[in-house]
C-alpha cells in the first residue's frame, strides 16, 4: 500500500533534467514538498512553474553544485530554513563523461569530475543531512546507481568506479544506521534516454542519439515511478536495491 507523501519534505540533487526533474515532479504530485537544485538555474525555475501548475504548492528551488562544499551548504541551510525538516534526500546529481579506455590517452579531468560529482557530491549532500533525517523521525536516503555498478564495460572504467562506490556507500550507510528511523535505497537503472549521453560525448548530439540506436530505452519517468514507489513503502519497509531495465537490455 502506498503512503502518501503530505506532510514530508523532499530533496532531489540534479533536478533540472531527466530522472531527477521527473522525480521531483512525481513525488510533489504524491503530495511531497520538494526541494530542488542543480546548477542550471533556468531550467530549475521551469520545473518549479511545472510543479505550481500541477501540485500548487511552490516548491523550494536553490542553486547546488554538489562538487563545491560551500553550495552544498548554503542550498541545505536554505532547505532547512524553508522547511525546518527534511525526511527524503535524492541523491541524484551525476554525470558520465567520455568513453575513455584507462590508457594514456584518458581525460583525467573527466575522471575527476565524474568521481567529484557521483561519489564525492553524493557524500558531501549525506554527510550533512543524515542527522536532520534521521532527526525527522521518518528519513529515507535514496541513491541513484547504474546497472554501471553490478557490472564493467570498457570504456566506462572510472564511470562504472563511482557507480560501484555508490553501492557501496549505499551498503554501508545501511548498517551505520541499522536501528534508527531511516531507510537506505539504491535505484540502479540500465540504459534511461535523457541529457546524459549528450553531457558524456560533451555536446554532440548526433554521438548521443547513437547510443539508443535499435533499443526502446526507459524513460526517465520509469526510474521517477520506481523512485515513487520505495518513497511511499510504509515506514518500515526499506527497499534495498532496484534494478530497472529495458526490456532490450541484456
Ligand atoms: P541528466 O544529464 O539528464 O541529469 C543529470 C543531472 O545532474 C542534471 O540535472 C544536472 O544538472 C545534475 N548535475 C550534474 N552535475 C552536477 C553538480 N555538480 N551539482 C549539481 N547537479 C549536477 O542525466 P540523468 O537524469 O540520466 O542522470 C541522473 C542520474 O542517473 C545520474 O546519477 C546518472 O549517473 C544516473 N543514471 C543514468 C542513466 C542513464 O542511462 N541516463 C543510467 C543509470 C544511472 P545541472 O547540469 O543543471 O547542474
Amino acid at each position: 500500500m502506498a503512503i502518501s507523501g503530505e506532510g514530508k519534505v523532499a530533496i532531489v540533487t540534479g533536478a533540472s533534467s531527466g530522472i531527477g526533474y521527473a522525480t521531483a515532479l512525481a513525488l510533489a504530485d504524491a503530495g511531497f514538498q520538494l526541494a530542488v537544485g542543480a546548477r542550471r538555474q533556468d531550467k530549475l525555475e521551469g520545473l518549479v512553474q511545472a510543479i505550481e501548475q500541477s501540485t500548487g504548492a511552490r516548491p523550494f528551488a536553490a542553486a547546488l553544485d554538489v562538487t563545491d562544499v560551500s553550495s552544498v551548504e548554503s542550498f541545505i541551510e536554505g532547505v532547512l530554513q524553508h522547511y525546518q525538516t527534511v525526511h527524503v534526500l535524492v541523491n541524484n546529481a551525476g554525470k558520465a563523461l567520455g568513453i575513455d579506455n584507462i590508457d594514456e590517452n584518458a581525460d583525467e579531468t573527466d575522471w575527476e569530475l565524474m568521481l567529484d560529482t557521483n561519489v564525492l557530491g553524493l557524500l558531501r549532500m549525506t554527510k550533512r543531512l543524515v542527522p536532520h533525517l534521521v532527526a525527522s523521525g521518518a528519513g529515507h536516503i535514496i541513491n541513484i546507481g547504474s546497472i554501471a555498478g553490478h557490472e564493467a564495460y570498457a570504456g566506462g572504467g572510472v564511470y562504472c568506479a563511482s557507480k560501484f562506490a555508490v553501492r557501496a556507500i549505499t551498503g554501508a550507510l545501511r548498517q551505520e544506521l541499522l536501528g534508527k528511523p531511516i531507510r537506505i535505497t539504491s535505484i540502479d537503472p540500465g540504459m534511461v534516454e535523457t541529457e546524459f549521453s549528450v553531457v558524456r560525448y560533451h555536446g554532440d548530439n548526433d554521438k548521443a542519439a547513437q547510443v539508443y540506436e535499435g533499443v526502446r530505452p526507459l524513460t526517465a519517468e520509469d526510474v521517477a515511478d520506481c523512485i515513487l514507489f520505495a518513497a511511499t513503502r510504509k515506514a518500515h519497509v526499506n527497499i534495498d536495491e532496484m534494478i530497472v531495465k529495458t526490456i532490450d537490455q541484456a
